[in-house]
């Protein structure tokens, strides 16, 4: 076992204890708040299928668009009870737009969501070490690429103008989705945005510890495209 093996081994282990802690801290809180109407379920994500956390994304995409929200998860009680370990059910690769919160947009609250947030949800080296600690070690069931409408950094990237700065590096991960996307029919944003989404989420698959992941069934990777105006998220077909 080389020494990166090793470390990866008790880093599993560890965050295997932290998970049974907080399973056990979770029944005391449930014992603790059984005069709640409905207690919240303790940290339960562990054997979720990742079908099962692709319909719970999205059925909280449906209560939100619904104005039905139910913003779980967002009292002290549960602020408290994943401030030891996090099992979030979920990863988001999502826009740093700020009309795009993921906890929102989903209806979920602490401890739900493992997100990493970047100007056209680009999957650069950093995000898809986040995004391989979220799936991986942390245990999320589903990996969502989000794009959403009237995105700046693609608009940017289908301009092709001077940009000052690092922002030249957003656009050339884009580039690609955009020449892709060149002779489409329809709206030649959204076209964009959505090969975007396709080729961000083709990155993480090309990730050895994610493909892994789905090869054994434990992981789905799916991408989104968030409608600014009416909150939906559809489903973007990925390959
Ligand atoms: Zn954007």
């Amino acid at each position: 076992m080389n020494s990166k093996n090793r470390q990866f081994n008790l880093s599993r282990r560890n965050s295997l204890k932290f998970v049974a802690g907080a399973i056990g801290t979770g029944i005391l809180a449930a014992r603790a708040g059984a005069d709640l109407a409905a207690p919240e379920p303790v940290i339960a994500q562990n054997d979720m299928t990742p079908d099962a956390a692709l319909q719970k994304l999205m059925d909280g995409n449906k209560r939100f668009v619904d104005r039905k929200r139910q913003n779980p998860h967002q009292d002290f009680g549960r602020i408290t009870e994943v401030a030891k370990s996090q099992k979030p059910f979920a990863c988001i690769l999502g826009c740093a737009d700020s009309r795009f919160p993921s906890e929102f947009v989903f209806d979920q609250g602490f401890g739900d969501l493992f997100v990493c947030r970047v100007a056209g949800n680009v999957a650069t080296p950093e995000e898809i070490g986040s995004l391989e600690f979220g799936t991986l070690v942390l245990g999320a069931k589903v990996l969502m690429v989000v794009g959403h409408e009237r995105c700046g950094a693609v608009t940017a990237t289908i301009k092709g103008e001077q940009v000052p700065g690092q922002i030249g590096s957003l656009i050339d991960a884009i580039k690609p989705a955009v020449e892709s996307s060149k002779n489409q029919p329809g709206d030649s944003l959204e076209n964009a945005v959505k090969a975007n989404v396709i080729l961000q989420a083709k990155r993480l698959k090309e990730s050895p510890v994610i493909s892994k992941l789905i090869e054994e069934k434990k992981l789905k990777v799916v991408g989104g495209y968030y409608d600014l105006d009416t909150g939906t998220v559809t489903m973007v077909s990925v390959p």
